[in-house]
């Protein structure tokens, strides 16, 4: 048996199964939290019944003891897209702040280090491009994607505190836009949409006038960031931006897929959803100089990669691995 155990809060998830899988291959035991409130078990049916990995169905909402030490726990449990954060916005609010309260008392009492989580979206809508972790960020506390974004900054807080008035060795990713294999057909966000739309021959959805920008970071990219920032020394105080620092508009994403996937489908444009933040691009000169880590995918690979899968999932009808 190995000799890490490691937590993963959201493991059913697009990007927590892809964290299971790397932590599984780098040979760590893993235990596998999830309500599969937007997780699945398809995604990680491949690790199911292996001796080193455990799945737990519970919410984080509630406190959870896993009855054997843990080392390490990644606190992923959050829907991440607007349209499905958007559903229960009080459940969101809870789940990230009780949710990150109950993972930290976990990680307090095993005396195990706890990483969030955390988003570009503690940045709002950020007025200075681009956004280092000391920019404070824009954000509306009265407006529909509040319960995540103030949720993700009392969840930042508690790790901060407990870092502080427990001793507890926490860690904070502010990941932005991730994508690749294993987002659900009908997540709901951009990069999904556009390409699902693009393959079964429907007009691509463009909110407001699409000139809106955001920095697509590859999920092998980001699943390394993670990693590396768990393995960083304990002096590594403070949040870290993990993302692909190159910036597209919504509409040259869309002209991209449309070349890529070499389809006839018009594009439709939808009013702007409130509060959608106007542009996007991480600074990741910490990352470069603490964990080492660049995004070595293009998002002309990434798509590339991406497509491929979501024309098997079209070609199958499935909505989702
Ligand atoms: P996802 O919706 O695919 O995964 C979230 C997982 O958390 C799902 O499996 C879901 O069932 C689970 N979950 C939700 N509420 C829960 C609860 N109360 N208890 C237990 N499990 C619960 O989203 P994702 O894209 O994989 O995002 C994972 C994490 O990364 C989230 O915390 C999200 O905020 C953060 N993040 C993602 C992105 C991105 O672009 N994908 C960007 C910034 C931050
Ligand atoms: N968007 C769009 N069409 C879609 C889905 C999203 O134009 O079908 C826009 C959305 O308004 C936003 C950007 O694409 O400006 C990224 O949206 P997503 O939901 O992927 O992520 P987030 O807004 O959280 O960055």
């Amino acid at each position: 048996m190995p000799e890490k155990t490691v937590l993963v809060t959201g493991g059913a998830g697009f990007i927590g199964s892809h964290l299971c899988d790397r932590l599984s291959a780098d040979g760590v035991r893993v235990i596998c939290v999830d309500n599969l409130a937007t997780g699945n078990l398809e995604r990680i049916a491949h690790l199911v019944g292996r001796e080193s990995f455990r799945f737990v169905r519970h919410d984080v909402e509630m406190p959870f003891d896993p009855g054997e030490p843990v080392s390490e726990i990644y606190n992923l449990a959050c829907p991440a897209s607007p349209a499905q954060y958007g559903r229960d916005p009080i459940r969101t609010f809870r789940t990230n702040v009780l949710g990150a309260m109950n993972v930290l008392e976990l990680a307090a009492a095993q005396g195990a280090r706890i990483l969030q989580a955390s988003t570009s979206e503690i940045y709002g809508d950020p007025d200075r491009s681009p956004q280092p972790e000391t920019y404070f960020g824009n954000v509306n506390t009265m407006g529909p994607r509040a319960c995540y974004d103030e949720g993700k900054r009392g969840a930042e807080t508690l790790f901060y505190h407990y870092r502080h008035e427990r001793g507890v060795d926490t860690r904070i990713a502010r990941i932005f836009n991730t994508y690749g294999p294993r987002m659900a057909r009908d997540d709901g966000r951009v990069v999904s949409n556009l390409i699902v739309q693009a393959l079964t021959g429907a007009r691509l959805t463009i909110y407001g006038s699409g000139e809106q920008t955001r920095s697509f970071c590859y999920i092998d990219d980001l699943v390394e960031g993670l990693v590396r920032l768990m393995a960083a020394p304990a002096s590594c105080q403070g949040p870290v931006n993990l993302g692909n620092p190159a910036e597209f508009t919504v509409l040259d994403l869309a002209e991209m897929v449309l070349a890529k996937t070499g389809s006839a489908s018009g594009l439709v444009f939808r009013p702007l959803p409130e509060d959608d933040p106007q542009q996007r691009r991480p600074d990741i000169s910490r990352a470069r100089h603490i964990l080492d880590w660049t995004p070595t995918v293009g998002l002309g690979e990434g798509l590339d990669r991406s497509i491929a899968y979501f024309a098997e999932l079209v070609h199958q009808g499935k909505t989702g691995e």
